[in-house]
This record gives structure tokens, sequence and C-alpha cells, in this order.
């Protein structure tokens, strides 16, 4: 096995792309640090959220479709994403969202009080305190730095096999087993950004993905040689793994594990100030060089977006 440094960036499905926009950029204060195009389909935007600086283990990342069907969250997804909040937050963000009329539900798992709610379009997300070196300089729309989400804690996963998925993490990505507990079995791996990935063991149902469902999670290698281990690694071990693709901002390699959770393997670098400075990022539509020649048709045609200051 090679060990991850944990999730590198979830993606997602949405609805309308402004409300993604206000939910995760206002509500939520993430920083807004991509604004590019769907790299297998350009007319559909992709959208990049994380910690100030950009980080690897804060990226959540989404696909709007404005008319999109709304999925369902099941097995053979990654049902439920994790941020991390400083401590001492909890009841900031507890009242920050029951002002926004967001249903609350709290749960614990592994000694852990666990904040959960649904975006605007269905997708599951908890916040739990946790104590971490760094914190998210970003302070916006009334978030504090003491109080702004830090970054992925991890994921909950539903898998159709949840014992093929507790391997896939520990064999191929070096994840140890923490505990058992009730439904639920925890492993993690050094860090503290993403690092803490429980699997759920009852089924919760065939999952649907479309609206308001993740996509597919991403797991962090250091470079590009390492990525080509891990190709090998799981080709090795049986599973269907695609070619190395070039996401501009990180390489990535993909798989669907046997639990039926599509994964991705992606570079730490070269990172998102690869087209723009990291003052200024978020703030244009960035193309990658296929689809400049498109950028004023896109401009058209894409629905326009903006974060209210
Ligand atoms: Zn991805």
């Amino acid at each position: 096995m090679i060990k991850t440094n944990g999730i590198h960036h979830i993606t997602s499905i949405s609805g309308h792309p402004q409300e993604n926009m206000d939910f995760y950029g206002k509500l939520l204060g993430l920083r807004f640090v991509k604004k590019t195009v769907n790299f297998d389909d350009p007319n559909t935007y992709h959208f990049y959220f994380g910690d100030d600086g950009a980080n690897p283990g804060t990226i959540i990342t989404f696909f709007p479709f404005t008319n999109g069907r709304k999925g369902r969250i099941g097995d053979g997804q990654v049902g439920t994403t994790t941020y991390i909040i400083p401590e001492g937050s909890y009841d900031f963000w507890k009242e920050r969202l029951i002002d926004n009329n967001i249903d609350l539900t709290q749960e614990t798992r592994f000694a852990e009080r666990y904040l959960q709610f649904s975006d605007t379009h269905g997708l599951r997300i908890e916040l739990v305190e946790r104590s971490v070196t760094n914190k998210s300089n970003w302070e916006v729309y009334g978030i504090s730095k003491d109080q702004a989400i830090v970054g992925f804690g991890g994921a909950v996963l539903l898998s159709h096999f949840p014992q093929e998925t507790k391997e896939l993490l520990t064999d191929i990505f070096g994840f140890q087993v923490v505990k058992e507990e009730g439904d639920y079995v925890r492993l993690s791996t050094p860090g503290e950004l993403g690092n803490i990935i429980d699997i759920k063991l009852s089924s919760s149902g065939k999952g649907i993905t479309s609206v308001g469902t993740v996509h597919h999670i991403a797991m962090r290698t250091k470079d590009d040689i390492e990525q080509i281990n891990y190709q090998e690694l799981l080709k090795k071990r049986g599973y269907t793994v695609t070619e190395v693709r070039d996401r501009n901002y990180f390489k990535s390699i993909y798989f669907r594990e046997k639990g039926g959770i599509l994964f991705e393997i992606a570079t730490d670098g070269p990172g998102f100030t690869i087209d723009e400075d990291l003052e200024s990022l978020g703030s244009e539509l960035k193309l990658p060089k296929q689809y400049e020649h498109l950028r004023s048709r896109l401009e058209e045609s894409l629905i326009p977006v903006k974060l209210e200051v």
C-alpha cells in the first residue's frame, strides 16, 4: 500500500449555481477559489471552494445543473461530507444555521458531536469541532478566524460492500482501523485534514447520483511518480483504473471501488495558483487551453453568478 495524506477534494452535483455559491461561499463562508468549467463538458460550470490558501484537504467542488433531477443519497456514494470547525465554535455555527432556517440534527459518533444539515440542494454536510494546528484566515460574512471552517474532517461512506471498501482504504491507501462502534467503522491516516473516514456498516438503500449527491471523492497523492505507483497497485489488485488526466490544478486517475463509490487519486500540485494569483483566486472564469477558443460563447451561455459582499 501507499499511505495517503487523506482527502484531496470531494466533488458533488448541485442545482442552480447562484444558490450553490450563496450556500458555500456566504453561509458556510468558504473561499470561492476557482470558477471554471467541467473539463469533460465545458457547457457546465465547475466551482471550487476551499480555505484561504486553497489547500488540498479543504476543497469541495460542484457541477451545478439548473434543471437537474434530484438524486438519492445511498449506497455506492459518500453519504456525508464532514468539515472541521475550530474548538469553541459549535454554538456559533448552530445559531448561524438556525438563523438561516437550516434544519439541524445532532449526532454523536466515536465520542464526537456532529452538527448535521443539508445544503440547498440536498447534499448532507456535518460540522465537528476538532483541535487543529492551522486555521483558515478567510474572515467573511460575520465569520471570524476562530469560527471559520478549517477544511475536511473526513467523510462518511455508504457502501454496497462495507468490508471491501474498508479493505480498499487499508490495503491501497494505508488507512488504519481506529475502532468499530455501533453502525460504523472508523479509519484514519496521519494528518489533521480529511484523514478520518467512517464507513457505515448497514445499508442505506441504493444511491442515485444526481443533484444533491456526491459524484466522487479524491484522495491525495504527493506527486506524479507516486500517482503512477497507485495506478499500478490498483491494476495489480484487479481494479479498472483510468489513464492520468490533466485537470490543470492537479493530475487525476479514477476508479470505482468494489462498494460502488467512485474514487479519484489527485496530485497535491501544481495547485490553484497556476492560472491566478492567490489574492485573486475565483475572480474570473478560468478555462483550460483546450477550451479557450470557446470563451466568448461560454461567457454568454453560462449563468452569471456573484458573491455579494
Ligand atoms: Zn475530482
